[in-house]
């Protein structure tokens, strides 16, 4: 029996991996939930399903809903990071954004292996993350860099040519830059193969999602970004691939089903039977690749640029790019506004002259953070 904390438990990534644990119940034992608090039912509902010990709400608000189940409630912004911090043998991370960052720290530290689907707490922290994991403690739960990984075990690492990252391309592929002027953001959220949060799914509709995945595969198997490719694949159905140098390209593939790499995630190195359908071969199918187009889609070389800076130009990166999404989802900016305004920040913040050095302290991630969400702020407001 294999003792879980889920963070983000009423999240896509949370609700999936309770899904799974239901179904494995001599394999898995939840002994502690966190969430951010906006639907208390659900989580008392999680809270009394799974008979947990530790339930931790991020707005203090929602902590009454709570009151009378058995389990010992932690509320607040440090809720998340003490129920992380327990020390059990896996965390699963399932936080979205820049605030799953204390989470992470708070798991790695306590020892547990970390189930990582809170890719942004990886790319701001950076080798702050890295650097307070053990080599295998952190396994990735991104589906991409689950497929990664699992190719990966088909070779030597210093066999690995390069890592070929694919992305769906989300709603708007094929579209040219000036046909993405004026998309809505119910056509942002209308996600043609994977059924995510809102902020993942607007993520991948501009590719900042690819973007992220692109630093976050970097950081992970500690390959140089140049020898990380991206290819468009809108059926979603291989998750990425691994070369190696014979010119042997190993893929993963599977029906975009997120419970697979949550599975393979909290299950590691072993993997969960049936923990999602499997490719059909009784009917035809077709796989397609196709190169990205930087133009109409300039996240993923933004990426690039900040990976390549390092210091917090990630933090700088991800912060403005969470902030300009929630001006788009309000209304406040365009779509092309979000990686305008990502870029330019980004741009800002990046010195010219020599890189910056890659230590960095959370204060300092912290700081890059709020600075980058006011610097996004301000240029939203001259815009209007
Ligand atoms: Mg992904």
């Amino acid at each position: 029996m294999r003792d879980l904390v889920i963070l983000g438990s009423t999240g896509s990534i949370g609700t999936q991996a309770l899904d799974v644990v239901a179904r494995n119940p001599g394999r898995f034992r939840v002994v502690g939930l966190a969430a951010g608090g906006s639907d208390p039912a659900l989580l008392r509902q999680q809270v009394e399903a799974f008979g947990v010990e530790h339930v931790a709400v991020a707005d203090e608000s929602a902590a009454e809903p709570l009151a009378g189940t058995s389990a010992r409630i932690h509320a607040g912004p440090e809720a998340a990071a003490e129920v992380a911090g327990l020390g059990v043998h896996t965390v699963l991370n399932g936080i979205t954004g820049a605030v799953g960052l204390g989470p992470t720290l708070a798991a790695l530290t306590a020892g547990s292996v970390l189930a990582l689907a809170n890719k942004e707490s990886l790319i701001i922290g950076g080798e702050l993350v890295t650097s307070a994991a053990r080599p295998g403690q952190i396994v990735p739960v991104d589906s991409e860099h689950s497929a990664m990984a699992q190719c990966l075990r088909s070779g030597q690492p210093d066999e690995v040519r390069k890592l070929i990252l694919t992305a769906s391309g989300g709603p708007f592929r094929g579209r040219t830059r000036a046909e993405l002027a004026d998309v809505s953001v119910e056509e942002a959220l209308a996600h043609p193969t994977w059924d995510m949060g809102p902020v993942v799914t607007i993520n991948s509709a501009t590719l900042m999602n690819k973007g992220l995945e692109l630093i976050e595969a970097h950081l992970l198997f500690d390959i140089p970004l140049d020898r990380i490719e991206v290819v468009v694949h809108p059926q979603s159905i291989v998750h990425s691939m691994v070369e190696f140098f014979d010119g042997s390209t190993i893929a993963q593939a599977s029906p975009p089903d997120m419970r697979l790499p949550i599975a393979l995630g909290i299950g590691w190195p072993d993997r969960v039977e049936d923990a999602a359908p499997a490719c059909d071969w009784s009917t035809a199918a077709t796989w397609e690749f196709f190169p990205l187009d930087d133009e109409a889609f300039p996240a993923v070389g933004l990426a690039a640029l900040a990976a390549r800076h390092g210091g917090v130009a990630p933090a700088v990166l991800n912060a403005a790019n969470e902030e300009a999404v929630e001006a788009f989802r309000t209304g406040r900016l365009g779509f092309l506004g979000i990686s305008d305004l990502v870029g330019r920040t980004l741009k800002e913040a990046i010195p010219s002259g020599a890189p910056a050095g890659n230590r960095v302290t959370l204060e300092d991630v912290m700081e890059a953070d709020t600075r980058a969400r006011a610097r996004v702020r301000d240029l939203i407001e001259g815009i209007r």
